[in-house]
Formats: structure tokens, sequence, C-alpha cells
């Protein structure tokens, strides 16, 4: 008996878990359920907005109507992994579980000690996630942990081509008996979360628009999608190959030339994959344990969450966040130096509360991120403190943003 577990990488084509599950004859239940994770700190946060199930529900769904059409069965539900997994697993036969890869280190210790809790073997394979480079192309990356511009050019060398290639006819996919998630899927998202809202959006994006063409000049924008690239919930939900994305923006080269822009993108992309690679690396290590707050930290943090800081800015963000599931580079780096910086709260906190917040919640580059704005990450001891009112100065000089989200 084979499943193939699907969290995140929630796209047909160059996913190398469901192309393997496709390949192989043999009865397959391919399953996408959701990854809770449990933290500590969530006791102190008020509740999540619950935008980022949303979100992976529609990318989910759109991920079983492509199946449906080369007549595959991908079961769904919001049932925790957790909870969910162990039960299908055949109490009487050897089972093989197929997953994505995408580094989480809750999630790796669980997928360590699932084979303990199954009467009879249970192998687990974890295969190919959403990354720019193979881990052969960044074997000589470990003498660089600390330094991204060496990494950068370490590895600045061309990805390996998506895959394209599915061949689904040898099996037929199992439809199991789920609860079928009542959970609403809402409609007027502002930015593209699954794989079909992408195919249109690039082409917008790096062909009609051709915004990718002041990328540089515009990403620290607090409004306008399209002045930063959206591709982030793709690349975190894994409905947007970022090897496609890769490609398509060499392939814009190309026809149109590069140009900082251009360049400043893929440059981020490898951002992206350092963070990824050096959760790889320091695995435990970044999640430091996190202090214990004191009853006055613990109001400071509830006000912050709830937009109610003496800082206007401050406040937008953190609606702009609680009501869409998104904010912009940016806004995060303001917001999280606040917290950590002005208020002197453990950023861990904070890690934690974007983390139930974000449609494009992803471990490494959130925790990273994190890690890096506090002084705490491998790349950057340094803090890297933002003030606030010279920040608003510079991005919001007519308070657009401010008056845009400053309501709850
Ligand atoms: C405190 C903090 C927390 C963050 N948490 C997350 C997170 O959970 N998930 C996430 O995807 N990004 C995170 N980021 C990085 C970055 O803010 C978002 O990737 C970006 O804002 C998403 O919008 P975009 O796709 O339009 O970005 P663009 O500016 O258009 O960048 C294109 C892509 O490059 C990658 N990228 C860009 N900047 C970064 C960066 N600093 N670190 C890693 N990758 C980057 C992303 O994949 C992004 O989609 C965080 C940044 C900070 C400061």
């Amino acid at each position: 008996m084979r499943i193939l577990w699907l969290d995140r990488q929630l796209r047909l084509q160059d996913n190398p878990s469901l192309a393997l599950a496709l390949r192989t004859p043999g009865p397959i239940i391919l399953l996408a359920c959701p990854w809770q994770a449990s933290n500590p700190e969530s006791q102190w946060l008020p509740q999540a907005s619950g935008l980022s199930l949303e979100a992976w529900l529609r990318a989910a769904l759109d991920l079983q109507q492509q199946l449906a059409k080369l007549g595959q069965c991908l079961n769904i539900s919001l049932e925790p992994a957790q909870q969910l997994i162990p039960r299908l697993l055949p109490p009487n036969q050897s089972c093989l579980l197929l997953t994505d890869a995408q580094y989480d280190q809750q999630k790796t210790q669980w997928l360590t000690k699932l084979p303990c809790q199954t009467p009879l073997p249970c192998s687990i394979q974890c295969l190919g996630d959403n990354q720019l480079l193979s881990p052969e192309q960044t074997r000589g990356g470990a003498k660089h942990i600390g330094r991204f511009t060496a990494f950068y050019y370490l590895q600045n060398q061309e990805p390996l081509k998506p895959e394209l290639d599915l061949h689904p006819e040898s099996i037929q996919a199992q439809s199991i008996d789920l609860h079928w998630p009542t959970k609403s899927c809402r409609q007027d998202w502002q930015q593209p979360i699954s794989s079909s809202d992408y195919q249109p959006w690039l082409e917008q994006y790096l062909w009609h628009k051709q915004q990718v063409r002041h990328y540089k000049q515009s990403r620290n924008a607090f409004l306008g999608l399209g002045n930063y690239s959206g591709m982030s919930v793709g690349l975190s939900l894994g409905s947007l190959s970022v090897r496609h994305l890769y490609q398509q923006i060499r392939a814009h080269e190309q026809q149109l030339g590069s140009n900082e822009s251009t360049q400043a993108l893929i440059y981020e992309l490898y951002w992206r994959h350092y963070f990824h690679w050096l959760a790889r690396q320091l695995q435990a290590r970044l999640y430091a344990k996190t202090p214990e707050l004191s009853p006055r930290q613990a109001s400071l943090l509830q006000h912050w969450c709830l937009a109610q800081t003496k800082h206007p800015l401050i406040n937008a963000i953190q609606h702009q966040l609680q009501q869409t599931g998104f904010i912009s580079n940016r806004a995060r780096q303001i917001t999280a130096s606040y917290l950590v910086h002005d208020l002197g709260l453990p950023w861990q906190y904070g890690a934690v509360w974007f983390e139930q917040q974000l449609l494009d919640y992803d471990p490494a580059s959130n925790y990273g991120n994190w890690a890096y704005i506090a002084g705490h990450h491998p790349a950057s001891q340094k803090p890297h403190v933002f003030d606030i009112n010279r920040q608003q100065q510079r991005y919001d000089p007519k308070s657009e943003f401010i008056r845009q989200w400053q309501h709850g």
C-alpha cells in the first residue's frame, strides 16, 4: 500500500513526489491534508484569522481539479496530518508513505517517529521540495554558512530544468472516505494562490505589464501587488514551481533584456534558497528556546498583534496582516524590528504570530528573517533596526497606506 501525502507541493508539474507516485504502478492513495504546527508561544497570542487554511484549501482544490482531468483522484481533508495519516495506515500490510520534503523541524521529527507507531513496516520517502538548486549543487555551501554573498556566487549556477512529464496512465489513484472540508474557500483573493491563478499572473507580471522591469525600484512599496512579484504564496504552498519561475524570468531577459530589476528578483530567489539551505544545516539551532514572557511583555505582545500600539504605521501593517494574510517585505521588516528592538520582545513570538497569519508562511524564510532582524542568525549577528518614523517618511510620506489600513 502506498500513500502520497501532499502538504505543500500543490502543483501538477515539476513535482517529483507526484511524478514518482504516478509513474510507479500499484495501488496508491493521493492525499492532501495540512500539517498543524503546535507552538508553545501560541498561548500568548490572539487567535489566528484562519485565512492561511483557506488559501491552502484553494490550492488543494485546484490541484484536485487538474488531477481529475487526468482521471486521478486527490483526496482532500482539513484534518491535520498528524491525526489523519496514522489512521489511514493499514494495520495488516506494510506501507510506503511518500511526501514532499519541505524543511520543518516539527514535521521532520514527526515523520521520523511515525514508523514506530505502526504494527507492520512503514517506510517514508521524502522527495524534492520546491528548491531552486539540487542538494548536489549546494554541496560546497557549508564553507559559507554565514555569508550570503559568498554563497550566492558559489551557487550561481543554472538550476535544473523543471520536470514537465507526468505518466498517470498506468495507475488509478484510490478514492477514500473522508469528511469533505466544510470550511468555505473565499473567492475574492487579491493575490494569486493556486496553480491556475499563477498562469495568468506570470503572463501579466512578466510579459503584458512587464512589472518585473521596475521591481528593484518598487519592491519596498507598502501597497500595490505588482510593485513586488506576489510569488511567495505560490512558492510556499508549492502551487508555483520555483524552477519554472526562474526559467520564466530568464526567458523574459532573453527576449526583452536583463536589467537590474530582473537580476534583483533572481537574487531574491537565491535568498530564499539560502534560508532554506541554512535551515537544513542548522536544524534545531535555528529555533533557539524561547524565553518566557513577563506579564508586561505579554500585554505588549497582545497590543502589537491586535494593532494597538502607539504607532499608526505599525497598526496599519498589523491590520493588513490580519485582514489579508499578506504584507510586503518592507512592512514585515518594520513591524518585526519594532517588536524586537522597540518593544524588546523575544523574536520567536513574532515569528509564531506570522506563522499563524501569513498565507505564504514558510518555516525557513520566516524564522530565518526574524532571527536575521534580531541579529541572532548566522548570516548576521548584528541587529537590524528600522526607525519607524523615518521609514514612514520614506515609504508612506502621504500616509496613504496608513489611511487605507487604519481600521480593524
Ligand atoms: C520578518 C519576516 C518574515 C518573513 N516571512 C516569510 C515567510 O514566512 N514566507 C516567505 O515566503 N517569505 C517571508 N519573508 C520574506 C519576504 O518578505 C517575502 O518573501 C515577500 O515579501 C513576499 O512577497 P513577494 O513574493 O511579492 O516578494 P518579492 O520581493 O517579489 O520576492 C520574490 C520572491 O523572492 C523570495 N524572497 C524575497 N525576499 C526574501 C527574503 N527576505 N527571504 C526569503 N525569501 C525572499 C520569496 O520567495 C519571494 O516570493 C519574510 C520577511 C521578513 C522580514
